[in-house]
């Protein structure tokens, strides 16, 4: 799956390289760094499926990186060119994702090596089926240990396809729900998770651009207004990034790159029509209102502020580091810059959002959904109730889902203001990112200003990750 050339460390190596410059600055025992590093395990699995009258088999794969808190959690991928590797360095990243944000979750991840496009729905309905009878059948799809969610080449649909066959197989679990997080909103979802991941990366550049110190270090000035951005990738997580950026705060989306091209216009691309064209034609060529179609090369090359990889690993790697030339990268993706490419960029002065903060957004309405599930109560604004014991019984409500969520992960203030007024759910759903968006920030930036030795906000993010996955193995043991 990765994009970077052969000279370079693998996916894994390079989320473990990124792992050791943060931890050199630590003061961990060894055996408890190392404790920390590795993937605990990964489940590999085959299994066929009998389709257009023959037996195809299917390999898949569930890591599971770190279960310092449970359940583990993580999304399931579907793409060619998935292997160990990938879902290990993939998991790793959740662990400390989970830990920067402070969803009370280890890490975990899993991936089909199949090209969904090959097939039609109901033969993926059959396929996702099998997989996740196999990982039923090993808690590797469970509500209290292991709880997957979309990621690349799957949906909402296939969450829905997965939940259905836990349920299934467990018919006595009142609590089967939340087994696996973004399902649609009538099988147990909640509102926002869709939108959540490119809606996180929204929060996370309008809480960096509250910091004009930080706006400074990346030699930029002035607001998110009229930014020049380049969004690589227009699948879920960059389109929704990209339409918010361009609709609520004035960004100009310049360049928009995907598999078979890309399109570049200095005066700012019609987002909501390059996807519609996107959805339409199954790429961008023949996009008619651009004013140049270039190759995702130069675009990815091209003069801008802002660069969204939101699409695959290793995009940004030593055969293009040198030549990019945007001031701030923020990691929608997982893992887009290679550690090679990490330190040219890093050299250089470009200021980096890091993954594990940038697209954390995700499992933080994800974890939303799973209490959501768990709590076995709305979330937000009750309809039917009378005015009068409405309040009381919001404010029992709160009570309890703040109880529920413990102290791994309290509700702040504004959240529970909104609760008590009655909020639906989305307003809920968007004012919790928000707020956990900016908490993590700030103990990035307390890392990243607060130590000299300290230079970048990906070690900052890591520090801040591992010393929380150290002390909960302190406080529990191994
Ligand atoms: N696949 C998403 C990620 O990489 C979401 C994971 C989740 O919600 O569990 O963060």
């Amino acid at each position: 799956m990765c994009a970077a050339p052969a000279n370079e460390p693998t996916f894994r190596e390079s989320v473990d390289l990124m792992f050791n410059r943060a931890a050199a600055l630590m003061d961990l025992p060894p055996g408890l760094e190392e404790k920390i590093r590795v993937c605990n395990g990964t489940y590999t699995v085959r299994f066929g499926v009998r389709l257009r009258g023959q037996i195809h088999t299917f390999t898949g794969y569930r890591a599971v990186h770190s279960e310092h808190m449970e359940p583990v959690k993580g999304g399931i991928r579907y793409a060619s060119a998935v292997d160990q590797d990938e879902v290990e360095a993939l998991a790793a990243l959740m662990t400390y994702k989970c830990a920067l944000v402070e969803a009370p979750f280890g890490g975990s991840k899993g991936g089909l090596c199949i090209n969904p496009r090959d097939y039609d729905e109901y033969e993926l309905e059959q396929i996702t089926r099998r997989f996740a009878y196999e990982l039923i059948k090993r808690d590797l799809i469970n509500p209290s240990q292991n709880v997957p969610a979309p990621d690349m080449g799957t949906s909402e649909r296939e969450m829905a396809w997965m939940a259905d066959q836990y349920a299934r197989m467990n018919t006595t679990d009142i609590n089967s729900r939340a087994c696996v997080t973004g399902k649609p909103l009538n099988a147990g979802g909640i509102a926002g998770r869709v939108e959540a991941t490119g809606r996180g990366v929204q929060y996370a550049l309008r809480e960096f651009f509250r910091h004009p110190e930080d706006v400074a270090v990346a030699g930029l000035s002035g607001k998110l207004e009229g930014k020049r951005v380049v969004v690589q990738g227009l699948g879920n997580v960059g389109y929704h990034a990209a339409k918010f950026l361009s609709e609520d705060d004035g960004a100009l989306i310049v360049g928009i790159i995907e598999r078979d091209g890309a399109l570049y216009d200095p005066s700012g691309l019609n987002v909501e029509r390059v996807r519609d064209w996107l959805v339409r034609h199954g790429g961008l060529r023949g996009y008619p209102e651009a004013n140049s179609v270039a190759d995702g090369g130069s675009v990815m090359e091209s003069d801008c502020d802002i660069l969204i990889p939101a699409a695959l690993e290793g995009v940004i790697n030593l055969t293009n580091a040198h030549n990019i030339q945007a001031k701030l990268i923020i990691e929608a993706a997982n893992g887009p810059i290679t550690a090679g490419a990490d330190d040219i960029l890093r050299n250089r002065g470009t200021v980096i959002i890091p993954d594990l903060y940038a697209n954390a957004g995700g499992v933080t309405v994800s974890y939303f959904e799973w209490v959501k599930n768990l709590s076995h109560i709305r979330f937000g604004r009750m309809q039917r109730r009378q005015e009068e014991s409405r309040h009381q019984l919001v404010v029992d409500e709160l009570e309890r889902l703040d109880h529920m969520l413990g102290d791994a992960w309290s509700l702040t203030p504004s959240f529970k203001e909104k609760y008590l007024r009655g909020a639906d759910e989305l307003e809920l759903v968007r004012s919790g990112l928000d707020d956990t968006m900016r908490i993590a920030y700030q103990s990035m930036r307390e890392v990243w200003h607060g130590r000299d030795d300290v230079t970048d906000l990906r070690t900052a993010a890591f520090i801040v990750a591992i010393d929380r996955v150290a002390s909960s193995y302190r406080a529990k043991g191994l």
